[in-house]
């Protein structure tokens, strides 16, 4: 069934570091071998193997419309033919930076980058040449990307291989981050208190995805921003996963509550390499070359990757409807797979909000990262392996969201619950 990715994995193995180029294809909580795909379109990926899988990862975010979406197509098509990379500006970037401000409440101005990382990167370092001062705190289980300063109780493929500390973080980078549990409140007030005007931002995933999804519990994000404003910390959403995917304004919009600096990815670049930085005039203009908080990239703004972006963010700002299809959609799945589970005698956990979900095997409330850790995590490898042989692709790892697309139809969960029906009694 999975003989050619058993044969391109091992093959994988001896030119790229474990096979993968991002440690959690690699399989590794859940065991077996990585499907190799070759294809994609709308909900289904298609492997090397000829088998098809309903698709609830969607390239961790982007896909919000399914593969290979026409429009994002035809224009990557057209915008190739003029040149991949100028090096140069562009008066696309002008327009794709002017939707997005019009899109998102409390910004200015964005700044274009190649990644999630680079633009959590930025923000800490914007933050830190704003205020004058060096430490943060994020939380335990979030994650920002891979730059050094984030690598620190971080969650997704780092809680996955369940990494402690990581070889190459030196300790004098480490000691300025400051980490608290995701929904504890008391712990953020102990921490600004004992390091008083040291703090220069917090981050944070105003809805955690990178423990599995993880609601803000009443008060928690109010209560970071009150904080924030106490003392003139910069509150730093990453909007990475739950930009233009909760609603056209990201979760400040759907919550209410105003960040900062804001920080983008996934579905802005419509599944190429795009990463943004966006905010107020007064703290971005503090980047080079307005500024002197220096941030560059050779192929920033790539007209490729502005025109694909461009053509995604403009059809969900033209059709707001797409966010309430999804979270029908959603919460539709997430009632079939509670009576599935149920069915077999099996205790679980699901959180949702919109189109971001993901189960946990426990019986308590998931709300931080020792509650995600503590769910049967047996039960969820011998869940997705079932589900896999099923046909539905779902996160290898109980530490990640699953994403919903909207090319997902009726017929689809159905079957995707019809699924889990069958592999909870075979499993249980
Ligand atoms: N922030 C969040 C919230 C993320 O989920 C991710 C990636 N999953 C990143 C930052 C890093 O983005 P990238 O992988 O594009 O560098």
């Amino acid at each position: 069934m999975y003989s050619k990715s058993e044969m391109l994995f091992g093959k994988a193995k001896e030119v790229i570091p474990g096979g993968v180029n991002s440690p959690v294809r690699a399989f590794k909580s859940v065991g077996g071998t990585p499907i190799f795909m070759e294809r994609a379109k709308g909900a289904y990926m298609y492997d090397v193997d000829g088998n098809r899988y309903i698709d609830y990862i969607n390239s961790w975010g982007p896909m919000i419309l399914g593969h290979a979406y026409e429009p994002v197509v035809k224009a990557i098509q057209e915008y190739a033919t003029y040149s991949t990379s100028f090096g140069a500006p562009t008066e696309l970037e002008i327009k794709i930076a002017e939707l997005i401000v019009s899109m998102v409440p409390n910004i200015d101005m964005v700044r274009m980058v190649n990644s999630g990382t680079e633009a959590c990167m930025t923000a800490l370092r914007l933050a830190r040449g704003y205020t004058g001062r060096n430490k943060f705190i994020k939380f335990e289980g979030c994650y920002h990307g891979h730059a050094d300063a984030f690598l620190v109780s971080a969650g997704s493929g780092v809680a996955t291989l369940g990494l402690q500390s990581i070889p190459g973080v030196t300790a004098t980078v480490a000691d300025d981050t400051l980490t608290a549990p995701y929904n504890n409140l008391p712990a953020v007030e102990q921490l600004v208190a004992t390091y008083a005007g040291q703090i220069a931002a917090i981050i944070v995933e105003p809805i955690a995805g990178n423990m599995g999804c993880i609601l803000p519990q009443p008060g928690f994000l109010e209560g970071l921003r009150k904080i924030c404003d106490e003392h003139n910390i910069v509150l730093i959403f990453d909007e990475v996963m739950t930009g233009f995917r909760l609603a056209r304004g990201g979760a400040q919009e759907l919550l209410g509550i105003k960040a900062d600096l804001v920080t983008f990815g996934k579905i802005i670049g419509a599944g190429m390499p795009v990463g943004a930085i966006a905010g107020p005039r007064e703290i971005m203009e503090n980047l080079a070359p307005a500024g002197k908080v220096y941030q560059a990239g050779t192929l920033s703004g790539n007209p490729i990757a502005m025109i694909a972006g461009y053509t995604l963010l403009q059809t969900l700002n033209d059709n707001p409807v797409i966010y309430q299809q999804l979270a029908e959609k959603a919460t539709y799945l997430v009632n079939g797979l509670k009576e599935a589970f149920g069915a077999a005698g099996i205790v679980h956990s699901i959180n949702q909000i919109g189109s971001m979900l993901s189960a946990h095997f426990t019986e308590y409330p998931i709300i931080d990262f020792s509650s995600a850790s503590a769910a049967n995590n047996e039960i969820f490898r011998r869940f997705f392996h079932a589900m896999l042989e099923r046909g539905v692709y779902l996160p290898p790892s109980a530490f990640e969201s699953w994403f919903m697309s909207n090319a997902l139809t009726t017929e689809d969960l159905d079957q995707t619950i019809a699924a889990a029906k069958s592999a909870m009694q075979a499993i249980k």
